[in-house]
């Protein structure tokens, strides 16, 4: 026990994060299973080398060669070009989402999210001060369009954040949801110093975008339309560049000028712009194993299902499956079986994350094992 001044609210708590294990097949934290290539590892050697060389100085603050460079991925990607000056980036999107909670929330603000979902979100509202309320998401982890609209007229959140596709469910959302949700907010946000209404910002996270199933668009579709919308994305999913720590986000210039102001000074490393950029150069390269990651999450969805489980559909690289009665126990026994799984969504359920095609068979062969002994 400590005597120190804890602010209120953190006393109990402790730091977030799933067990880091080493074992034969990580599947639990939704990291891309195959490492960089000879020739991406010598090109962000040789960068990181060049950066060295300045190591004496501040990073560039304002790092537009690194913007420009996501709006050309975003551009190839989604087919939406924005100007880098509309590009905000940082170390991983969780930290893009705290400059965003950091901006719009506060004292007697409200973040609203639908659960089940990412369980950072309330961790930025925490660190924030920002009330987090919650709304549950339908049978099938769809939104109720109408009960969102609902709470956004009665709760006036500053930031509504929708996860899509959404971890752990792998739900991705129909444009005509967000639209909706993105009508709703207009004017429902706090109201202003002067007493006027504002837009709440809506943020939608695609952390897993790159993974969804062919039809399924991006947010970013409607970023000309809503100045309110901010859409995030990372390097650390289908991208392969998870310990490079390097996330983002896509808004009006307006949104991502509010969220200059609450970065600390040189927060993005001389390093990691030097490493991001190298690693970008390679896009193809990096995301030519997304396809065949889709594949096994279908492959693995129908597996599942044959098993007599239940499995839910998903857009990310991720699969939610279940239920079991002591979903624990079925944890245990493939972490002795060296494959490393996750506990978390609803009741009974595990999540397991795509692996190489040897590991996705050790799970599969774990499982028989621990659920037909
Ligand atoms: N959003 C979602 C939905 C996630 O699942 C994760 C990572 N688990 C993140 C954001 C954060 O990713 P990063 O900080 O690595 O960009």
């Amino acid at each position: 026990m400590s005597n120190l001044p804890l602010r209120p609210g953190l006393a109990g708590d402790t730091p977030y994060g799933a067990p880091e294990m080493d074992v034969p097949a990580r599947l639990n934290v939704n990291e891309n299973p195959y490492p960089p290539s000879p020739a991406v590892i010598d090109d962000i050697a040789d960068a990181v080398r060049a950066a060295a060389t300045r190591l004496n100085r501040y990073p560039d603050r304002e790092f537009p060669a690194l913007r420009q460079a996501l709006a050309d991925y975003l551009a190839v990607e989604s087919g939406v070009r924005v100007p880098w000056q509309q590009i905000w980036a940082a170390n991983g999107s969780n930290e893009v989402m705290l400059h965003v909670l950091q901006a719009f929330g506060g004292p007697g603000r409200v973040c609203l999210s639908f659960t089940p979902t990412y369980s950072m979100y309330p961790e930025y509202a925490r660190d924030t001060l920002t009330e987090y309320v919650t709304l549950a998401r339908r049978q099938d982890f769809t939104l109720d369009v109408e009960a969102v609209r609902a709470a956004i007229v009665a709760h006036h959140p500053a930031v509504v954040i929708l996860a899509s596709p959404n971890n752990p469910t792998g739900t991705a959302l129909p444009l005509e949801d967000v639209r909706a949700i993105l009508d709703a907010a207009r004017g429902a946000g706090p109201f202003d110093e002067d007493g006027a209404p504002t837009d709440a910002v809506v943020v939608v996270d695609e952390a897993y975008g790159e993974f969804r199933r062919p039809g399924v668009p991006s947010a970013l579709e409607l970023l000309a339309d809503y100045e309110h919308l901010a859409v995030s994305r990372t390097m650390s999913k289908a991208f392969g560049m998870a310990g490079l720590r390097l996330g983002y986000l896509a808004a009006t210039r307006a949104l991502v000028d509010a969220l200059r102001v609450v970065r600390l000074p040189y927060h993005l490393s001389a390093i990691s712009q030097a490493a991001a950029l190298a690693a970008l150069a390679h896009r193809e390269e990096l995301m030519s194993q997304v396809a065949s990651l889709r594949d096994e999450r279908d492959a693995t969805v129908a597996w599942l299902r044959a098993q007599g489980h239940m499995a839910f559909e998903s857009d990310a690289n991720f699969v939610l499956f279940g239920p079991f009665e002591d979903r624990q126990a079925v944890f245990e026994g493939l972490l002795e079986r060296g494959v490393l799984i996750r506990v978390v969504g609803p009741d009974g359920y595990l999540r397991v994350c795509m692996g190489t095609p040897s590991q996705m068979e050790a799970f599969r062969t774990a499982l028989t094992a621990v659920t037909r002994p």
